[in-house]
């Protein structure tokens, strides 16, 4: 099954609560199943029932079995739930 892997981004205020652009800080990184009608698209929900939409798609994707399903350096912010729907596959 192909994953597809989407961040749950959060629009915050800058650090200086200042009035310049509201910067967006990735909350969580989830996977969802690929969409079977359309692949390459997430389908409807994440591994962890969320829904994608909103979400934005992360160009990373396993490419060989085994691999971990976030991409390197995200680690911290991968969604457990997600997490362990993927590990029980
Ligand atoms: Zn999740």
């Amino acid at each position: 099954m192909k994953i597809i892997v989407l961040t749950e981004l959060r629009r915050a205020l800058g650090d200086d609560f200042g009035p310049g652009e509201a910067v967006t800080r990735a909350e969580a990184v989830h996977a969802a199943p690929a969409d079977p009608d359309t692949p390459g698209d997430p389908g409807g929900k994440t591994f962890c029932g969320l829904s994608t939409e909103g979400m934005d798609r992360h160009p990373y994707s396993p490419s060989r079995a085994g691999q971990a399903w976030y991409p390197a350096g995200v680690s911290r912010f991968r969604c457990p739930t997600c997490d362990k729907a993927l590990r029980s596959l």
